[in-house]
Parts: C-alpha cells; structure tokens; sequence
C-alpha cells in the first residue's frame, strides 16, 4: 500500500512542488485500495468458481436458458391476444430446483396489484389468463396451492420432481389477455390499429449463481433481467396487417410481393434510406402478396434475452443498412416504422443508422451485436422502450429528441441485451450506459445541444438531498420514480464519463472492451464490472468506484486556501472524484487556467494543491468551469483584496 500524498499539478510548466512539503503542511485521508463491501453472496460466487476476482467469469460460470415455441394470434377488433407455448429449460446449474417461476407480466393490469404508478382505472382487468398449464406433459393445477403459487406477476410452479443438473423440463402453456388501450405500459394498443407486443408471454424467470431463483415482481418500474434463449415464434393477424419482430423472418417470399423483396434486398446492401413501402401502398394491398384473410408471421432468433412483435395494416417502412465489421462486412439491417401522423420519424431510419455506426467504431467501438434494429413509432409524446432488434419510440417533436431516443433505445442493445446485466437490481449498469454512450454522438451531430449539461443540471437537483439513493442500493427496492431515474440514469451516466476522465480514452475503451468480450451473452455484476476495469487499469480503482457507486458523496470542490507562494489549496469537501479545474486571473491583467482530471483525486486525498505563477500577484481565482457539477458554489471563488 502506497502511502498517502498529495498531487500537485500545474499544467502549462508541469511544475511540481515538493510532496513531503505538502504533507508536513495538510492533514491526509487515505481510503482502503480494495472493496470492503462485497456481499457475501458474492464472495460465494468467487470462492465456488463461478466469478473471479480479476473480473472474468470464473471456471465453473454456468447459466441456464431455455428454447421457446410460440403460436399467438393477435385480434386487433377486440385487442385480444392468445398464445400458446412449448418452452424447454436447460438447468445448468450444480443445483437441484424445486421450484421454477413463470414471469406474468400483463398481471401488471390485474385487479389488486401493486404497481409502480396507478394506471387508467380502464386498463386494470383480470390481467394474463392461464388456461392450461402443464409441466412435462402433467397438468398443474393452478387452484392448488401445493403445486401452484401467484403472486403479483410471478407465477410458481412447486415441480412434483427436482430439476436436476444437466436435465431439462418441458413447460406448456395456454393463455390470453387484454392489449391495453388506455394504458399502454412499455408495450400495448396505441390506437388506429398499431401494436407494440411486449411483456406478453409466460417467461422462465432466471436462476443465477447469486440469488438462485429471480423473485423480483414487474410492477412497472424495473424492467429486463433474461436468459438468453432461443425463439421460434408466429404469430397470426388479420391479412391486411404487417408485422415486425426480434429475429428474422422465415417466410417472407410467401408474404411479400417481388417488388417489396426486391427493394428489402436493395436495402440490406446499400448505406441509402429508401422506402420498403409507404401507407398508401399498404393500405392498398400492394406490399403483401399473401390474399388469405389471416397471416402467419414466422421468425426465429437465437440467443437472445427477449422476443417482441409489432403490428400495423398502414405503417411507413423505411430501411437502410450499415456496415458494422469492416473485417467481415457484416452489415445490419436498420429501419424504422411509422404513421402518417408522424413528426419526425420520417428521418428516424437515418437518425438510427447513424447511432449504430457510432456505437461499432467509435464508442464502444464494438460491432452491433444483431443483425437488425427496427423502430416503431407509437405516436404518443414521449420517451421509448427497448428491447432485442425491435424499440418503442414515442414521437418526438424536433430532430433533436429524435437523435437522442433513437441512440439511448439501440444503446440498449448492448447493455442490457448483449451485456446480460440484471435491471431489476443493478439499472444503473445499462440506463447509465445508455445515457453515456450516446453523450459524444449528440455532441458531434448538435454541437448547441447541451445533452451532457443536462445529465449535470440533473444530478445537482439530487446529489446532497434526503431521498438520494447510492448506486448500490438494489434498483427494485427504491419505489420513489425521481429517486429511481437519478440512480438508473443520471448519476451512472456521469460516473462512467468520469471514470473515462480518471483513466483517459485509450485505457477507458480497452476497459469497456475488455468488459464486453468477457461478459457478452452472459449475467456480469458489479463487482465483474469493477474488477475488469481495475485489471485494465492495473490497479484498484476502489477510490472511484467507492465515492461514485457506494456513496454517500457530493459534488463538493471549494478552493481552501491560497498561500504565500501562491499554492491554491483545493478541497474536497463533498467527497466525490471530479475534475479539478482552476482559473487565475492576475494583477497584470492575464489568466491561466489549471486543469488535471479525475485521477488527481486517485490516492484518496481530501485536496490537491495547484501550483500558480509565483512570479505574478494573484487578484482572483476561479473554480470550476460550468461543466463540473458542484451543488455548493459559495466555496468556489477567491478575491483578494489590494495590498
Ligand atoms: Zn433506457
């Protein structure tokens, strides 16, 4: 262990004083190098072998997943849908399971449930029917306490045999439910006959190496935490409807008609937007070559987190594609879906295509990991939703919002969908990449768009306040919605851009990267996240995680004090790593700024000392430059008086 100094810095000279002068002067606080605050069930996970303490899966990392079947038909006039399902779950774990949870989330709508927010009285109804269940071809009785349990959206299945090791078990399921009109949670009926299909099917909930079985309830807030398993899926609707899913589609030649293929395939190879087909065309029959009077829509994916559908007999469909892996030339398949009543969703196939370039050569400079992204309009104001190859966009009102809503949904494609991260507990670990990842993209495209000041102007609302909750904090246990969005997104965004100060852009990405290849299509924690970028970095980096993610600590810089040699004492007050920056103004008439990055607070000091030209009388310094947050200002300015 190092011992504890102070950094002295000056940019313009590089002129250091003395650190043993400056320690016989101040007091020190040093912090501990490692994380003293790791769980105990997650030391479990590193002694048994499943995580490791350099942040790589460990030797014995196991997950299960499952391979499902689905047939559903989708009744627009009644805004009904039906399903049925085969779904095989693979228990790879060591353990034996007793049990297994099939998630029902259209229960969100269900009389007497608790919810995150209350709902269109309108919408709440009898929530998802089960109408037959059986578990390897036993029916379960659902009135029958000892072999089924519901409560709020998880259904529990008491299995009448273990689960063993290495076997699988084969889940059957009936069941319908109401596509809500009034409130629209995440998915449903956005009027004129337009469905985004999500949270709709009977899903295994996870069993991990950390909780073993997933218990958290969808009451509306906390979303994705899944399995990444196979899909086979089709769906059904009347014939003057189209549908778009996650996945591919397996018979589009007896669906669409030549012209419609041909200009797809004109689309899959080329950088240009054009026009799959527009309303009209749709709504004159001339995109479908199929004449029945129902449609069956097949596709199937493979290893993904999630499955979701759109449907629309009047949509816009515009496509485009990009190439993502100069290497290989793979390229995905970028598009977007819309009504006539659109903004600016006419510019979302570009606006989109733009986004994905950005994410797969610049930041995170990975490759898009599907091998499409469709976005779907649902027209209402407002925010959007993720999920595999497929977003549900509101429809925002300038070019702008557009660009951000677009980036922030497909950023999701990485965090949580390629990145197995858990929602329920950690938000943070893909909201707050959404955020991030998107902060330079809007920057390039609106160089007056102050996205990355708004992220600041945020988390000064919050940071210090009595209801602030520190990252670690469980997401599903923080039922406030302001608490909640400062801790999925707004102090995460800027802590991942403050790490990427702290360690500068080339460790940053060989960091991020590293992350990604180690933990893709697998469930990284914290702890994986914060010991992978220790190991890049090649050293605990515990003194920026603690302050930004255990807390408490506030965005707090005052200058302390300024010497005779015209060292300016900095303090860190609240706690937190940031940025120190220092304007000088002297008697003569000139300025110097100072500036050191984050890493200036990396021994865990509580101040740093910047070095000013001696040669020169100081009238006034400045702290800060606008960008920093800090939610205490009165400390941040120093006048002298004249001598
Ligand atoms: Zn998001």
């Amino acid at each position: 262990m190092k011992p504890p100094f102070y950094n002295c810095f000056k940019m313009k000279k590089s002129v250091f004083i003395s650190l043993l002068a400056a320690l016989t002067v101040f007091s020190v606080r040093s912090y501990p190098q490692a994380n003293p605050f790791i769980p105990l069930n997650v030391k479990k996970a590193n002694s048994s072998g499943t995580r490791s303490v350099s942040g790589m899966p460990g030797p014995n990392y196991w997950q299960n997943h499952s391979k499902y079947t689905i047939r559903a038909e989708l009744f627009p006039d009644s805004s009904k849908l039906k399903g049925r399902e085969e779904v095989v779950y693979f228990n790879e774990s060591p353990d034996s399971l007793k049990n297994i949870v099939l998630r029902l989330y259209p229960d969100i709508y269900k009389k007497g449930n608790a919810r995150s927010w209350p709902l269109n009285p309108n919408a709440v109804r009898e929530g998802m029917v089960i109408e037959k269940l059986s578990i390897n071809g036993e029916d379960i009785d659902l009135a029958n306490r000892k072999s089924a349990t519901r409560s709020a959206t998880n259904l529990y299945v008491h299995l009448n045999s273990p689960l063993l090791p290495g076997d699988s078990l084969e889940v059957h399921a009936e069941w319908h439910f109401h596509v809500s009109e009034t409130s629209p949670v995440r998915m449903g009926n956005y009027g004129d006959n337009h469905f985004f299909i999500a949270y709709w099917y009977p899903q295994m909930a996870v069993y991990d190496d950390i909780d073993g079985l997933d218990k958290v309830e969808y009451l509306g807030t906390v979303e994705f935490y899944n399995d990444f398993s196979d899909y086979n899926v089709i769906v059904t609707l009347p014939g003057n409807y189209i549908v778009w899913a996650t996945g591919s589609l397996n018979n589009r030649k007896e669906l669409f008609n030549r012209q419609i293929l041909k200009r797809l395939e004109k689309a899959k190879t080329g950088d240009e937007v054009i026009p799959i087909f527009t309303s009209e065309e749709s709504r004159k029959g001339k995109v479908l070559k199929s004449k029945e009077v129902k449609n069956s829509w097949h596709y199937t994916a493979t290893g993904v987190p999630d499955f979701t559908f759109a449907a629309a007999p009047d949509f816009n469909w515009d496509a485009s594609s990009v190439m993502v892996d100069s290497a290989t030339g793979r390229r995905v398949f970028v598009d977007a879906i819309y009504p006539d009543s659109t903004r600016t969703f006419a510019d979302a196939a570009k606006a989109s295509r733009e986004s994905i370039e950005y994410f797969s050569y610049q930041m995170p400079k990975w490759a898009f990991p599907y091998p499409h992204i469709t976005a779907f309009c649902n027209g209402r104001q407002g925010g959007g939703m993720e999920s595999p190859m497929m977003t549900n966009d509101g429809d925002p009102s300038n070019s702008r919002w557009l660009y951000g809503l677009l980036a922030h949904e497909n950023a999701h494609s990485y965090f949580p969908f390629y990145m197995g991260t858990n929602e329920r507990k950690y938000a943070w670990m893909d909201e707050g990449w959404a955020v991030y990842l998107i902060t330079d993209f809007l920057k390039e495209k609106f160089p007056d768009y102050d996205y990355a000041g708004r992220g600041v102007h945020s988390f000064e609302q919050m940071n210090g306040q009595e209801k602030e909750p520190n990252l670690m904090t469980l997401s599903y246990t923080i039922s406030d919605y302001s608490a909640y969005r400062y801790h999925a997104y707004t102090r995460p965004g800027l802590a991942y851009a403050y790490l990427r100060d702290a360690l500068g852009d080339s460790i940053f990405l060989k960091a991020l990267d590293t992350y990604i290849a180690r933990w893709h299509g697998k469930h990284p924690l914290p702890y994986d996240f914060f010991n992978t970028f220790s190991y890049v970095e090649g050293r605990p980096l515990f003194w920026f995680f603690k302050s930004w993610f255990y807390g408490p600590a506030r965005a707090d810089l005052g200058i302390k004090k300024l010497t005779m040699n015209n060292e300016i004492v900095i303090e860190n007050y609240g706690g937190l790593p940031l940025p120190v920056v220092v304007t000088c103004t002297f008697k003569d008439g000139t300025t110097e700024t100072y500036s050191q990055s984050v890493a200036v607070w990396s021994s865990g000091q509580q101040a740093v000392i910047v070095q000013a030209d001696q040669s020169k009388k100081i009238k006034e310094i400045v702290l800060g430059d606008g960008k920093i947050p800090d939610i205490n200002t009165t400390n941040n300015e120093m006048k002298l008086n004249e001598e």
